[in-house]
């Protein structure tokens, strides 16, 4: 059996208390939903939407954690703290905190590491950049990444990879149908070697995903699902994204 399809939104530094509205329209659009929903609010929302969304499964998630529990790490969120206000996902590795934090394999697999620890389910994000790509070099650099970035202990449970080619995040661009399978494929295959219930993990696409190419997108082998960046901002195209699931 397939594992259970998710659709995670990302909301990276967009959001305030008036956006609650969205989240809403969201649990009125999807009373008992055939997927698992996931929005990733900045991380002072958290609690707010919590209260919103109430008994609705829709689960909340952080963009970041620290890699303790906590101490003196001004402006920094354990996954411990995340999970306290009412998170059960982090995103970890995303390629706008690789790039703008310096963030590297090794952090990540202990941000991973502590994400489990706290219970949370991390989605670490492996991606290459477009002159990987053009040089040939994607699969090399996804492999070189899921062998740093996941941790030991790492579970189809606790864990969910998505692949973000980085020149497909926010520009309207995405790989061919062939490109994502194979990058799938081999995610799937790495994952297999090192972790036993590797075929329910699930694999999320994400980069510049929307309405228009959502099915086309989720029809594709081994995608399970979709890490949203600006289409989950409304709650309309997330829906339609949703229902493409
Ligand atoms: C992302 O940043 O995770 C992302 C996929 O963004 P977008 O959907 O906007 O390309």
């Amino acid at each position: 059996m397939s594992p259970r399809r998710l659709a995670a939104g990302n909301w990276k530094m967009n959001g305030d208390l008036a956006a609650l509205t969205q989240i809403d329209a969201l649990c009125d659009a999807f009373p008992d939903p055939g997927c698992d929903i996931l929005i990733c609010p900045p991380a002072l929302l958290i609690h707010p939407v919590k209260g919103r969304i109430g008994a609705h499964p829709i689960a909340l998630g952080g963009q970041d954690c620290h890699t303790r529990s906590s101490g003196a790490h001004t402006g920094d969120i354990s996954a411990v703290q995340l999970k306290d206000v009412g998170a059960d996902y982090v995103i970890v590795g995303h390629s706008e905190r690789r790039a703008d934090h310096g963030e590297t394999d090794d952090d990540i697999a202990a941000k991973a590491a502590a994400a489990h620890e706290a219970d949370l389910i991390a989605i670490i994000c492996v991606g290459e950049t477009e002159a990987q790509r053009d040089s040939g070099q994607t699969l090399e650099v996804i492999e070189t990444q899921l062998a740093g970035s996941v941790p030991p202990g790492a579970t189809a449970l606790n864990t969910v990879i998505a692949y973000e080619p980085v020149w497909a995040i926010g520009s309207g661009r995405t790989p061919t149908k062939d490109q994502i399978a194979e990058v799938h494929g081999r995610i799937r295959a790495v994952l297999a070697q090192r972790i036993r219930d590797a075929a329910d993990l699930r694999l999320l696409y994400g980069g510049s995903v929307k309405p228009s190419n959502a099915a086309e997108i989720f029809a594709i082998a081994d995608v399970d699902g979709a890490l949203v960046g600006g289409a989950s901002l409304k709650a309309d195209d997330f829906g339609a994204i949703i229902r493409a699931l």
